[in-house]
């Protein structure tokens, strides 16, 4: 699996010809680059928004190559950054200081084009890689949506933000309508499909900043940003009408499958109450236990009133 996406490069390089000529035959060989004067320059572009490869002089005013390895390894980004090191230092211990401060790997000065790119190239495929890595680390691999961990850490971050910015935040559960009877008589394989099939009528459902989770056996969580309950509400009815109204095709036949929901947001949540993602998704579950009881295949919305009896 190989990402067509060109890779942003950033290329920190202190002299200006030698910038000028490795950023041309960087973009003509694909990538998308960005350029630092230094090493300070460099760590404050990467810190607000990660490039995927990080190629960087050694010696340089102010912070150096190696130093800017350090910084970047200890800045602990969420995605990898590979480092190639261009150095002038070629004696074997300061090879090793390079490459024990973070660099994947190095080139000498003045580096050969092709060699460059090369090295560059098997840079890309660990680059690759460990995005697989970290995908398959957080997908369910049954039904392609996110999984609980996902879920858990992603939520928690999502809180913050609305918090920090005053942002609204609704997230509703979903749980398919007996779903055990739907195995016993249909068998496994078929209910399989079913929550593959669910999970993609959500997915076509929502928008692009909306995203969904596996929550556990046939339970699901959407996590619906910069959102309000009245609009998450709609949401989940959108998605209730779309399953209801419609069969749902699988190997053994067709199937009605509904879903019942439970509905939160941010703003349900009383003065006193920390927003965790515990509270959030225990007063989800509330709503959904409540759309089980009056029936199931409905809607049920977090009652704000009732925000401080809980
Ligand atoms: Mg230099």
């Amino acid at each position: 699996m190989s990402d067509p996406k060109p890779l942003r490069l950033l290329l920190v390089e202190d002299e200006p010809i030698q910038r000028r000529v490795l950023q041309r035959q960087l973009r003509n060989a694909g990538y998308l680059v960005e350029t630092a004067q230094n090493g300070d320059e460099a760590l404050a572009k990467i810190l607000a928004d990660p490039c995927s490869i990080l190629l960087t002089d050694w010696d340089m005013p102010g912070m150096d190559g190696a130093t800017l390895c350090r910084r970047v390894r200890e800045a602990n980004l969420s995605g990898y950054l590979y480092i190639l090191l261009l150095t002038g230092h070629d004696s074997a211990a300061d090879i090793v200081v390079g490459l024990e401060a973070g660099a994947d790997d190095y080139i000498r000065k003045p580096a050969n084009e092709a060699e460059l790119l090369a090295r560059l190239k098997a840079g890309r495929r660990i680059v690759e890689l460990t995005r697989q890595v970290q995908l398959l680390s957080v997908t369910d691999s049954l039904v392609g949506t996110y999984n609980r961990r996902y879920l858990t850490d992603q939520l928690g971050l999502e809180i913050e933000r609305a918090r920090r910015y005053g942002r609204p935040l609704a997230v509703l559960i979903a749980d398919l309508d007996h779903f055990k009877r739907i195995n016993d008589e249909h068998g496994h394989l078929t209910g399989d499909e079913v929550l593959q099939g669910f999970a993609e009528r959500v997915r076509t459902s929502i928008r692009q900043n909306d995203w969904i989770a596996r929550y556990g056996g046939e339970e699901f969580v959407v996590v619906l940003p910069d959102t309000n309950l009245a609009a998450a509400v709609a949401t989940a009815e959108k998605i209730r009408l779309r399953c209801a109204s419609a069969q749902m095709a699988t190997t053994t036949g067709a199937l009605v499958v509904t879903a019942s929901f439970g509905v939160a947001a941010l703003e349900c949540l009383s003065v006193t109450e920390t927003a965790t993602v515990a509270t959030l998704l225990h007063r989800a579950d509330v709503a959904l236990y409540r759309s089980k009881n009056a029936g199931r295949n409905r809607v049920t919305a977090v009652e704000v009133a009732s925000a401080v009896d809980l």
